[in-house]
């Protein structure tokens, strides 16, 4: 079909505006507006049958005057992002069903080749409109902010993208947990066991860094995401343990991280300290959580009856360097599958004695659990330090010392 005898054809469906007349043909040449398209093809198809030119007038059958009002929508996005730091942003737009269908219908009945859906069009030309008042650049891969445009509801939503740093934290007190953990009770809602916080502790090591983070950046929320986890009653000590701190909608991005690195340091003296390294991206996420780092723990280790030093060291001869075969711990077993992992001790040796107590400083492969690897878990762990000595033995304390880096590794 000629391309006049489908302008006929699209003009003979209702009346048409010019931006939607033309975006059926949006993507035949380049550096004109729709408009200007749908204009020259009007002109040109009165000028071939020699019939009087008449412009648009009423409503578009297709976007009933949608881009008549590019300007309030471009005015709702300003107000809307008003108070919200970004460099870049995006234009989305929720076209109603039957806007979208009365396109597509056109489409398939005259077979078009090149048409540009509505979306696109609005999308554009309202994010042209909204970079001439704000001065930002709109950015398609990594916009700080996206204006959703709901068509239907006449509203504009926002999305801020999140912000991400990365470091590393130590946990200088015991009896914190990594994470917020909702109450076991209540599962959050608040309740009388949990003192109507919602949660099984009053702070967590998120919380520690991330009240100050959240206040920073006037975030909605910030969630680590840690390489590993200690347990809630060890502590996380030497250079501290990767994480990623991930800044959910923040209305302020220009945050200087060393002051930032100060007052979280600051606010949670005593309890957790970090260092942070820079800048993060989402991808950091998945790569933390997928590292294998070995892990230096020191250990207090209690043996019924007492035990001397060389039958301890005689037994981590025999733990080092061998393949630990663990099944779940009875511990963890009820959160998490019952299954046999092999796991290295890496190294495992006397550190020191205190008032009969000997501790032990041992690497493991990521996974390893230390406890068990004491007690045996029952037989649940073999070999283990009490099944080598033929009597029962426990961790009385365990600290984390070291976990191994990607910087390190470097
Ligand atoms: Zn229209
Ligand atoms: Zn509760």
């Amino acid at each position: 079909m000629e391309l006049d005898e489908q302008v006929g054809r699209i003009l003979a469906y209702g009346e048409i505006c010019d931006h939607c007349l033309g975006r059926f043909f949006g993507k035949r040449s380049f550096g004109l507006l729709n408009e200007d398209r749908g204009h020259g093809l009007r002109v040109a198809h009165a000028l071939g049958e020699n019939t009087p030119y008449r412009a648009h007038e009423g409503s578009c059958w297709i976007c009933h005057g949608l881009f008549d009002d590019l300007g309030s929508w471009a005015a709702r996005v300003v107000e809307a992002l008003s108070g919200i730091e970004h460099a870049t942003f995006l234009i989305g737009t929720r076209v109603p069903p039957l806007m979208a269908e009365s396109e597509e219908l056109v489409w398939s009945d005259l077979g078009l080749t090149g048409p540009e859906p509505l979306k696109s069009e609005m999308n554009r030309e309202v994010g042209k409109l909204v970079a001439g008042v704000t001065g930002k650049v709109a950015d398609l891969a990594h916009p700080d902010v996206v204006a959703i445009l709901d068509l239907a509801a006449g509203s504009v939503g926002i999305e801020i993208t999140p912000l991400f740093f990365r470091g590393r934290y130590r946990k200088l007190e015991r009896g914190i947990p990594q994470t917020r953990w909702p109450c076991r009770a209540c599962g959050g809602a608040g309740c009388e066991r949990c003192g109507f916080t919602g949660k099984m502790y009053p702070d967590s090591v998120e919380e520690l860094i991330g009240r100050t983070a959240a206040g920073a950046f006037q975030a909605a929320d910030a969630v680590l995401h840690g390489a590993g986890r200690e347990d809630i009653d060890a502590r996380m000590l030497g250079s501290g343990r990767p994480f990623v701190m991930e800044i959910v909608a923040p209305r302020v991005r220009a945050v200087d991280l060393p002051s930032l690195e100060g007052e979280v340091n600051r606010a949670a003296a005593g309890r957790v300290g970090i260092s942070i390294h820079g800048w993060a991206t989402r991808d950091e996420v998945e790569t933390l959580k997928s590292e294998k780092a070995h892990k230096k723990y020191r250990i207090s280790v209690e043996v019924e009856g007492g035990i001397a030093r060389n039958e301890l060291e005689t037994a981590l001869d025999r733990l080092r360097g061998a393949v630990i075969a663990q099944r779940t711990p009875a511990r963890v077993v009820h959160r998490r599958a019952d299954r046999i992992r092999e796991r290295r001790v890496v190294d495992a040796r006397v550190a020191g004695l205190e008032d009969g107590i000997f501790f032990l400083d041992v690497v493991g492969e990521a996974g390893l659990y230390v406890k068990e690897l004491v007690s045996g878990d029952g037989g649940r762990t073999q070999p283990s330090l009490a099944g080598i000595l033929g009597r029962p033995a426990r961790v009385i304390q365990l600290d984390v010392l070291e976990v191994e880096g990607r910087e390190e590794r470097r």
